[in-house]
């Protein structure tokens, strides 16, 4: 777990190991909710990257194994959704015969129910399933494609079946359109072994239009639930995790707050990101990645790709959401669906 600084750890400019690899498998996705994928911007049929341009499977096993040997204990899956990618198993089998590493992926749900076994199988361990809200009408305006919320239900059920339990399940709160949501969502997971998770809005990529007037702030987050099912703060499990965890006085479970906004945590950040075409980025906020699909391609040894990926490390100084304020000028942001949630 990545609470203990071993002797050949790789530490950034702030002390920070790197322990989590998030990967994003493909820049597509078959849902446009407005905080990330606004139709306004990305249309129904947006030119997304080519199949030559994306890394193949091999290249992104190659990296993950110099990724692991640099410290990272966590592979997420991402994207874009993740599910969309072909045969995506395939790349769960791949990964999951690297020693000591834990593989989750991040979806939409919209395709679980019927990958659930599959994924398994292949060597997935967790899962996180966004769900912004019950209510369907809600639902299928905030995924802004009409795609029903039972069908996501179907998924958390085909998952849970598979073993993949206890699920993690993101909410995304925007005030205006599901705020109204997070109570039902407290009631609907409170006594299942599932975490609930609700997630500030954030001002990720550049066209969202993003408004602080639009964040549910954790406090009030906590409040809400709290005033009608009781909580209570618990320790995190380890350094780096991103939730502030809490948990039902009742022993009904626990969730989960992603305060990225309102408590920022990147002095505990060990996480760093492959976008879809191979770059590395150091923060979710960057705007600028380094290329190691060049480099692959360039036929790049494991040692010379490993000290490029060590003095990226080292070099880091990133804490865009700590030092996040009115004065930070607005450049432009890479995307979230790019980069991986
Ligand atoms: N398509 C998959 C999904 O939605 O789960 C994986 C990729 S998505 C970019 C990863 C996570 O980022 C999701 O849980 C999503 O809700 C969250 N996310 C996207 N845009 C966000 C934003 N502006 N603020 C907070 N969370 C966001
Ligand atoms: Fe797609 Fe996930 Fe972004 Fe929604 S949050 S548009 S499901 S990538
Ligand atoms: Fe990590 Fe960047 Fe987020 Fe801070 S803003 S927690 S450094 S990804």
């Amino acid at each position: 777990m990545p609470s203990t600084l071993y002797k050949a750890d790789f530490i950034d400019q702030y002390q920070r190991p790197l322990r989590d690899l998030r990967i994003s498998v493909t820049d597509r996705c078959n849902f446009r909710c407005a905080y990330c994928m606004p139709k306004e911007i990305f249309g129904r049929e947006h030119a997304f990257l080519p199949k030559s341009e994306l890394l193949t499977f091999e290249e992104i096993t190659r990296l993950a194994r110099i990724l692991v040997s640099l410290g990272v204990r966590k592979i997420r899956l991402t994207g874009g959704e993740p599910l969309l990618r072909r045969e995506v198993e395939t790349l769960i089998g791949m990964l999951a015969e690297i020693p000591e590493i834990e593989i989750a992926m991040t979806t939409n749900g919209s395709l679980l129910a019927r990958k659930a076994q599959l994924l398994k199988k292949s060597g997935l361990d967790r899962v996180t399933v966004s769900l912004d809200a019950l209510d369907d009408a809600t639902f299928r305006q905030m995924n802004d494609v009409d795609f029903p919320v039972q069908t996501v239900l179907d998924g958390l059920a085909a998952a849970t079946e598979a073993g993949l339990a206890p699920l993690k399940i993101n909410m995304v709160v925007k005030r205006g359109v599901n705020h109204n949501d997070i109570l039902p969502m407290a009631r609907y997971f409170h006594g299942s072994s599932h975490i609930l998770r609700f997630i500030e809005f954030m001002d990720v990529g550049s066209t969202n239009g993003w408004r602080m007037d639009d964040v549910v702030p954790a406090k009030e987050i906590v409040e809400t639930i709290d005033a009608e099912i009781p909580i209570e703060p618990l320790e995190a499990n380890y350094r780096g995790e991103v939730a502030n965890r809490w948990r039902f006085k009742d022993g009904g479970g626990e969730i989960g707050i992603i305060a990225s906004v309102t408590q920022p945590f990147c002095g505990n950040c060990t996480r760093l990101r492959l976008s879809a075409k191979g770059e590395l980025y150091t923060c979710l906020f960057g705007n600028h990645g380094n290329d190691l699909r060049a480099l692959l391609r360039d036929g790049a040894s494991d040692a010379e790709l490993h000290q490029q990926i060590a003095g990226i490390w080292r070099l880091r100084s990133d804490n865009y959401s700590e030092s996040r304020s009115s004065e930070t000028p607005a450049s432009p942001k890479v995307e979230m669906s790019y980069i991986g949630g």
